[in-house]
């Protein structure tokens, strides 16, 4: 695999994954809640890709992911393809407080199939499910749905409570895993 620069020879596999869906959903929170185990209540939208890595051992293989984020870039149609280029799998995020972030993810799935390989891994995540009680404007069952009609796998997180980050991000990790070792065999 040709993965740039920072091929780690101790690890079996490494892959690229990214992070897609509209602003302020929380992207930027899973990613660093996933790689660093922190959350940060104000985090600034920076200028330029982001990208994080994890070790993860599944079995006795170990895997390196590396995990971009946009980074407050989705305005910035120009990076797209760059963006997209070379990744196995993607977490796509909407916010359950907010219906249009889940409308928009026809537009995002557009773009995926577009840009992205056919055979890319697809967790679809719900974001803020802390807010369930106060403020949900998407129904579990909506995402559930939409879930089952693409074909992704699905699940409600919350980057503020740490709550599903840790099996939303393994869950595309493993498919990848069982995609690649398919493969290689
Ligand atoms: P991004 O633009 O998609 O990367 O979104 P950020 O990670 O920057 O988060 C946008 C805002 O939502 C920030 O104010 C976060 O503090 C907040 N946020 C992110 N995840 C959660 C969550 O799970 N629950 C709640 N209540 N707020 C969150």
């Amino acid at each position: 695999m040709s993965m740039g620069d920072s091929f780690d020879e101790e690890c079996d596999y490494l892959f690229k994954a990214v992070l897609i869906g509209d602003s302020a959903v929380g992207k930027s929170n899973l990613l660093s809640r996933f790689s660093r185990d922190q959350f940060q209540l104000d985090s600034k939208p920076t200028i330029g890709v982001e990208f994080a890595y994890r070790n993860i051992r599944v079995g006795d293989k170990l895997i390196k992911a590396q995990i971009w984020d946009t980074a407050g870039q989705e305005r910035f149609r120009a990076i797209t393809s760059s963006y997209y280029r070379g990744a196995l799998g993607a977490l796509l995020v909407y916010d359950i407080t907010r219906r249009a972030t889940f409308e928009n993810l026809r537009k995002w799935l557009q773009e995926l199939r577009e840009y992205g390989s056919s055979d890319m891994v697809i967790v679809l995540v719900g974001n803020k499910s802390d807010l369930a009680n106060s403020a949900r404007e998407v129904n579990i069952e909506d995402g559930q749905s939409l879930a089952q009609l693409e074909g992704l796998s699905f699940l409600e997180t919350s980057a503020m409570e740490n709550l599903n980050v840790e099996e939303a991000f393994l869950s595309m990790i493993t498919k990848i895993h069982e995609i690649m070792s398919q493969k290689s065999l």
